[in-house]
């Protein structure tokens, strides 16, 4: 079926009634009726929630948003204020009532929990788990708030956030519990889930000299990227995030605090490395860390080919230098195709001082500039390597212009910082996002072609980036490995980049006079962007996705996100989690659950 009539019949769609399954235990799975909502005459009463409320120490808080002064007003001071801390992402993680992506158009809309525990212990959120499980109501969880599917927000919700679980301690010789003597000690750190990876390497590597696999972006929280595999700028080194972890805790829905490892619930482990959210509440990380490489650094330019001809020189020119020069674990990040013969370069490099990234780049910048006719350098390349020890510290590149933009609210601690290349994403009203793992066999000699033709088909419509750093092909065999020893799909292992293609809008919210998403331009961005990825897609026999940077329709999205392993997944489910207290879009036993998380359908 064409995608956008399934997303408007799928938008369209009444919630179907049914019965779901409550839980009290692992083992009881008995069905009950729909989980309440506000006015439903199960809705917990008012002392209900104060009772709530103290056992929580006072952290229940009644959620509003900010955005809800502004619908139906006139624009005033206040709202126009608002609107321009939504470009904030620090804005956005600290108020309890917004997410990072305000809506998607036809698919979400960010919208504030009815209550949310603001978690500061484990304990708070047991206590919030077993409330919401015993008085059957629909439970979201917050980290960081970054989700592209809106899977942590929901309307009429009980919302655990954990943005203030934030304490980072690092381990000269961590063993897992229950590991002594099955398991070397090794140098890792321990993360509560609300921390956010800026912060995170912060601690580890301007202070603590050591590198941990995280996320690209800074505020990025650190459980949800681990829950969905995880991918940095250096993944190709240091493989997924999800595969350093070396144990979690986590509370499942019967309220027990459980170790996850390698020793003790193994199979929960296993899930939590790339399974997607579901699976309970992580309250407490702990990953291997490596010893830091000398230099970081990155390679940036833009180049736009004057005709189509030379725009398809340029295109197959780079797969070809790709292949030969920078398939290897030192390289990642991107280079964006896009409409009008543009090639943008934004990639990152590990361990190659400054000289050697100049080397590897030069014949490919001397190549460029040799046909001016050809190709205009729109910007100059910049290649740089530097001491990996200041990758993340604040004090230097707040000095360095347009690396970073700095949180600007009164107060804001000096490290909360962002990369001035996100802010297009603080905010975002999404019209489309799709991604499809590039197998490494389509840079062979006799596909090169093929698949620069695909690329050029690709950029007529919106610009496809391939992003290296996320898809491991080339990368180290242990690295490979331990990607394996988790659920995500396999075709991230033969991959040799992530395709990532998607169009936005700036900050907007249904019945915000001025601020409404702009529904036309929504249809004909989602239409260009499926355009785009088909032109990829008809290389691919199978379309692997990554399941925290991908379409929020994406078809058979079981088979895309995990492969082979969904099965096992499920049963992981079923065994922890068999009323589905944990609902979250497109995740694992979510086909049985109405669109909403309400109502169980089988
Ligand atoms: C601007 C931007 C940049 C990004 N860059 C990268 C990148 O470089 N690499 C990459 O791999 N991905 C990246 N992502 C995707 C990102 O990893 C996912 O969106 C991730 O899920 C965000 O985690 P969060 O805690 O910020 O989000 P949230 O929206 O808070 O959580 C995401 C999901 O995880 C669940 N969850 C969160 N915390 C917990 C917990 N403690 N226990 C159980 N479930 C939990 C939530 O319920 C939700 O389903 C990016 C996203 C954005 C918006």
């Amino acid at each position: 079926m064409d995608r956008r009539r399934l997303l408007k019949i799928v938008a369209g769609l009444p919630f179907a009634s049914g019965l779901w399954r409550g839980a009290s235990t692992l083992a009881d799975a008995s069905p009950s009726p729909a989980r309440v909502r506000p006015g439903d005459p199960a809705w917990p009463s008012e002392e209900s929630w104060d009772q709530l409320g103290r056992e929580v120490g006072g952290r229940l808080i009644k959620v509003r948003s900010p955005l809800a002064a502004c619908v139906g007003a006139s624009s005033d001071a206040a709202c126009a204020q608002v609107f321009k801390e939504l470009k904030n992402p620090y804005y956005l993680g600290d108020e309890v009532g917004l997410t990072q992506s305000l809506g998607w158009v036809g698919a979400w809309t960010s919208e504030p929990s009815v209550y949310a525990v603001a978690a500061k212990t484990t304990a708070d959120v047991v206590t919030a788990i077993n409330f919401a499980r015993k008085n059957n109501l629909r439970l979201v969880v917050k980290g960081g708030g970054h989700s592209y599917q809106g899977s942590s927000n929901a309307a009429d919700s009980l919302l655990i956030w954990t943005r203030q679980m934030n304490a980072v301690a690092l381990h000269d010789a961590f063993v897992g519990a229950g590991c002594a003597g099955r398991m070397e000690p090794q140098p890792a750190v321990s993360i509560e889930p609300g921390a956010i990876w800026g912060h995170v390497y912060n601690e580890v590597t301007t202070k603590g000299r050591r590198y941990v696999q995280g996320g690209g972006c800074m505020t990025v929280g650190v459980a949800g990227l681990i829950l969905g595999g995880g991918f940095g700028s250096y993944s190709k080194a240091y493989g997924l995030a999800a595969a350093s972890l070396i144990e979690a805790e986590i509370v499942t829905a019967d309220g027990e605090v459980r170790i996850a490892n390698a020793c003790s619930n193994p199979d929960l482990f296993w899930a939590l490395k790339g399974g997607g959210g579901g699976f309970g509440v992580v309250t407490r990380l702990t990953l291997r860390t490596h010893a830091l490489p000398e230099y970081f650094g990155g390679v940036f330019a833009v180049i736009k080919a004057t005709s189509d001809d030379a725009f398809r020189r340029l295109i197959a020119k780079i797969v070809e230098f790709y292949h030969d020069s920078l398939f290897n674990p030192h390289w990642g990040e991107q280079i964006a195709f896009a409409p009008g013969g543009v090639v943008a370069i934004s990639m990152a490099v590990q361990g190659l001082d400054q000289q050697q990234a100049d080397a590897v780049w030069r014949p490919f910048f001397d190549w460029t500039s040799a046909a001016p006719q050809d190709f205009t350098i729109v910007s100059a390349p910049k290649i740089f390597a530097g001491p990996a020890r200041i990758r993340w510290d604040a004090s230097v590149l707040r000095l360095i212009p347009g690396v970073v933009i700095a949180d600007d609210r009164q107060g804001a601690p000096a490290d909360n910082i962002f990369w001035a290349g996100n802010l297009g994403e603080a905010g975002a009203v999404w019209y489309a996002y799709q991604s499809a793992w590039l197998p490494a066999s389509l840079l062979d000699a006799d596909r090169r072609q093929s698949f620069a033709d695909a690329l050029f088909a690709a950029a007529k419509h919106k610009g496809v980036l391939l992003h290296f750093n996320k898809g491991l092909a080339g990368a180290p065999a242990d690295a490979i490995a331990a990607a394996k020893d988790t659920p995500m799909n396999p075709a991230v292992t033969d991959a040799f980049a992530l395709a990532i293609t998607g169009a936005l809008g700036e900050p907007a919210y249904p019945g915000v006079p001025g601020h409404e998403p702009d529904a036309a331009a929504a249809r004909s961005e989602a239409e260009a962007v499926e355009q785009t990825m088909d032109a990829i897609r008809k290389l691919l026999p199978r379309v692997g996705s990554y399941v925290w940077e991908t379409d929020f329709f994406q078809p058979n999205w079981q088979d895309a996100f995990w492969g082979e392993s969904y099965a096992r997944l499920r049963a992981v489910k079923d065994k922890y989690d068999p009323a589905g207290l944990f609902f979250v879009h497109h995740g694992v036993g979510s086909e049985s659950w109405s669109a909403d998380g309400f109502t169980r359908l089988n």
